[in-house]
């Protein structure tokens, strides 16, 4: 057992693990990053070039996290001179009566957010290749863009670093013990924290299964696609093309999205907000493809310049919970144990603003948002793992 006693320890490095370690070390505390893998790798959420960023939510305490989260973000790309994020804008579509786009257009509205409603007839003029469904209207969320996930976390670990943090990847938790000062153990040795951060993703259960608690979460796969633009250049970023979301529509009742050429050039990302359930340590044998068929129907019909056969398929995983709200809570018997965990494939625009909340939790101060949306009670009965 080492002798030092960490403020805290954090478990797992993706974008959540991540900053909240760097809050902690930046806030001149002792802080102990574990990680499973060596970094970087491809097993967890966190991983690829790029996520959407973006305010158009249908909750307005998602959008006051992202006015703080859009000032962190470029506070992070100050420190570490890296650019992080680019504005392409975000086009919203679906029926004007449908839920979702009712509900995003009257956030954006309500918070006098920079936006832009698109008239059908002028549609194709601001957004070329692209074809509006009959009965649908669009907006642009003209502040949102393409956040570059990768680099992010290499800037996250590296500033982490900078203020005296320690990170040891390959390193996998395989115990806790709770108390005033609690025990993490792995594999090669045992290590005592102050507080304890649990950001484990998709393993999160497995973890609180050490602390005698379960959460109802559940993991999918998403398989990430990308689609082969017929002349070149015509769905790049460069050439200002959006991201885009959109639900709804005639042949899905779930989101699918879209992010400009960017990371393979000639290819646009879509992808389909839904995968089927896996076993993390077993993503690879989850090999179900009907969300490709949906997203097959939906750029044959409504992206006529790819085409309608995915060039390039990677995976990533979600971590749902029943509402989808994220959880950001002390452990309901252990509080200097925290929990952030849920991100139900939307987290990582809100990293910073989470990285400082736990960061918040963990050192005993009033979090600086409204957490009762991602309490650990409204989920009924919590189960007990034990
Ligand atoms: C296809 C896809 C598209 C997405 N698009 C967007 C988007 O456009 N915008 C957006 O905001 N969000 C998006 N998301 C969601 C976002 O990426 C996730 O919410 C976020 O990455 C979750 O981060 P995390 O740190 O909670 O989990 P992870 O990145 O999975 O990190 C958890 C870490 O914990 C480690 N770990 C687990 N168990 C242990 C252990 N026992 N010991 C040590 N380490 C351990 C894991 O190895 C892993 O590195 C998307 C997600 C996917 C999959």
């Amino acid at each position: 057992m080492s002798s030092q006693i960490y403020d805290c320890i954090v478990i797992g490095a993706g974008i959540q693990g991540s900053c909240t370690a760097y809050y902690h070390a930046k806030n001149n505390k002792k802080t102990l990053l574990l990680e499973q893998f060596f970094l970087p790798h491809s097993r967890g959420s966190s991983h690829g070039q790029t996520r959407i960023i973006r305010k158009a939510y249908q909750q307005d305490f998602y959008l006051r996290m992202m006015e703080e989260s859009y000032k962190l973000w470029a506070e992070l790309e100050r420190d570490a001179g890296v650019q992080l994020y680019r504005c392409t804008g975000l086009l919203v579509m679906g029926p004007e009566d449908g839920q979702y786009y009712s509900a995003v257009k009257d956030v954006l509205q309500r918070n006098k957010v920079p936006t832009v409603m698109l008239k059908r007839e002028e549609f194709n003029q601001h957004i070329p290749n692209f074809n509006l469904v009959s009965g649908e209207n669009a907006l642009v969320d003209t502040s949102a863009g393409v956040l570059y996930a990768d680099k992010a976390l290499d800037s996250l670990q590296r500033l982490f670093q900078s203020h005296g943090g320690v990170i040891k990847d390959g390193e996998k938790v395989t115990g806790i013990k709770p108390g005033p000062v609690v025990t993490v153990t792995t594999a090669s040795g045992a290590y005592q924290a102050k507080s304890l951060v649990i950001t484990a993703g998709p393993w999160t259960n497995t973890l609180l299964s050490h602390t005698g608690m379960a959460l109802p979460l559940k993991v999918e796969k998403i398989n990430v696609c990308y689609w082969r633009e017929k002349v070149p250049g015509s769905y790049d970023v460069h050439n200002r093309f959006p991201c885009f979301s959109r639900q709804d529509g005639p042949e899905v009742d779930q989101i699918i999205y879209g992010l400009p050429s960017n990371e393979y050039p000639g290819l646009m990302k879509v992808c389909y907000h839904i995968g089927k359930e896996t076993d993390p340590d077993a993503r690879d044998n989850q090999t179900d493809q009907s969300d490709i068929q949906v997203l097959q129907r939906f750029v044959a019909r409504c992206m006529p310049g790819l085409v309608p056969v995915p060039a390039v398929v990677e995976s990533c995983l979600y971590t749902l919970t029943p509402d989808n709200h994220f959880v950001l809570d002390c452990h309901p018997t252990y509080s200097n144990i925290i929990i952030g965990a849920g991100f139900s494939g939307h987290g990582f625009k809100f990293g910073p603003v989470i990285g400082k909340i736990l960061y918040e939790l963990s050192t005993g101060q009033v979090p600086s948002h409204n957490l009762s949306p991602f309490k650990i009670t409204r989920f009924q009965t919590p189960k007990s793992a034990l």
